[in-house]
């Protein structure tokens, strides 16, 4: 209701006060590496700054991505319900299956995997995706290659460098040395040209795309999939947004034939149902993922998630296994579909005002071009001009230059609000 809290988590480091002792404990060298921020802290800071300069100004987040539409009712009462037992002698239950509940797992399995080959026990539950995208760094460890879209989603270039998988950063190109970077802009149709690519262990691949908005066809995924095979790699396929898909377009790496052997699919609750604070997530590992020696991955997975992860909480799997009840299932394509009214609004807002827009259709995210122009002194200039946060689509790598992503995830004023500055900046 236009209150201006500020998500501050993250946002300034701890101050780091001026005394003579120091440990003799070394910092780790890949930490270092990073850049100034993750990206979206950086976002906050600036954001921040400018609550600062402007105390009386109503700022609209479209930046970070999060969420702001309540959760349906039918999966917070399964959650109360579920705390609620927890008092009681008969429903108390302490840690559970580190891979997640029996029913859950299945219902995962049968919801959005059915019919592809993916059974129960190949559904790993987590509390988010991108949780799971740092452990399954830990699994593949710091020797393998990596390749990322670009732009893609911070989290996966910034867990290899921490990892240590990567050399240092390269300020003239913007790249990590020893990342394998895929062009993905409108000249290639937001899908990496893969005789340009070179061969890596590793490939991140996100569909719907964040931030692009565009989701790969059947024809584009099947080739991935060639690509992976013939190269042996692994693709770490991330449907965040899988639900958004309203064209004919796979919603599941496993759509593909013959993925199981070359994919895990890294997946999440946070924007289908307001989950983004309740937590879980889900990973995929079938069990035909094998390594060179023909051990299977998912057992090292498995393995990597008892030691680092004691299972998603109940309660917050109580509301899972709501979402994906037939009420709950109707309740999250209501919650998707009103973001995607949001999407509609944005892009036409932005096509109206001659703008090439891109994304959007399969996606809640809106990805503006503005041709020639520094993404950062866009994101400023709307900043500055209309207290409208965005995201600098050079944030997301050197591809996204020139670009700014708009995220359909705010309350329908705020949108409307939004795009009506837009159209007083840009007319
Ligand atoms: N993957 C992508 C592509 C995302 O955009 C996000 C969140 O914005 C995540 C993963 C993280 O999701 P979670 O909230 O499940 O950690």
């Amino acid at each position: 209701k236009g209150s201006s809290r500020v998500a501050v988590k993250c946002v300034a480091s701890p101050s780091v006060e001026q005394t003579a002792y120091t440990t003799k404990v070394a910092r780790n060298e890949n930490l270092a590496k990073l850049q100034a921020g993750y990206l979206f802290p950086e976002i906050a800071r600036k954001r921040a700054a400018h609550m600062l300069k402007y105390p009386d100004a109503k700022v609209i987040p479209l930046g970070i991505g999060d969420t702001t539409e309540r959760i349906p009712e039918v999966i917070t009462t399964a959650m109360a319900e579920r705390a609620k037992a927890l008092s009681t002698k008969k429903g108390y239950s302490g840690y559970g299956a580190e891979q997640g509940e029996k029913q859950l797992r299945a219902a995962i399995a049968s919801t959005f995997y059915q019919n592809l080959g993916i059974e129960e026990d190949d559904i790993f539950v987590s509390d988010g995706a991108k949780s799971d995208i740092s452990r399954l760094q830990v699994l593949f460890g710091s020797k393998v290659s990596m390749a990322v879209q670009d732009p893609s989603y911070p989290a996966y270039v910034d867990s290899s460098v921490i990892l240590g998988q990567t050399g240092l950063y390269q300020k003239d190109v913007e790249r990590f040395a020893k990342i394998e970077y895929m062009r993905c802009t409108p000249e290639n149709d937001f899908f990496p040209d893969l005789s340009n690519v070179a061969r890596t262990d590793i490939i991140f691949f996100c569909s719907p795309n964040n931030p692009t908005g565009s989701a790969a066809s059947r024809e584009q995924l099947t080739q991935l999939v060639q690509f992976a095979k013939d190269n042996g790699s692994i693709i770490v396929y991330d449907s965040a947004y899988a639900m958004y898909v309203s064209e004919d377009k796979p919603r599941s790496i496993f759509e593909i034939p013959g993925a199981e052997e070359v994919a895990l699919e890294v997946s999440s609750f946070s924007k289908y149902a307001g989950f983004t604070g309740v937590r879980l997530g889900w990973t995929v590992v079938p069990k035909q993922l094998k390594y060179s020696d023909g051990f299977p991955v998912a057992n090292d997975f498995n393995r990597i998630v008892c030691t680092a992860f004691n299972g998603a909480s109940n309660i917050a799997q109580a509301g899972g296994l709501a979402c994906l009840s037939p009420e709950g299932i109707k309740a999250m394509h209501e919650v998707v579909g009103f973001y995607k009214e949001n999407t509609k609004i944005i892009m036409d807002t932005f096509n109206s005002l001659g703008f090439n827009v891109y994304g959007g259709v399969n996606a809640p995210y809106v990805w503006v071009h503005f041709p020639g122009r520094s993404s950062w002194e866009v994101f400023g200039e709307i900043l500055e001009k209309t207290h409208v946060v965005t995201t600098p689509g050079s944030g997301f790598g050197p591809a996204g230059e020139g670009f700014v992503r708009v995220s359909a995830f705010g309350n329908r004023e705020n949108v409307l609000e939004a795009c009506k500055r837009f159209k007083e900046l840009y007319k």
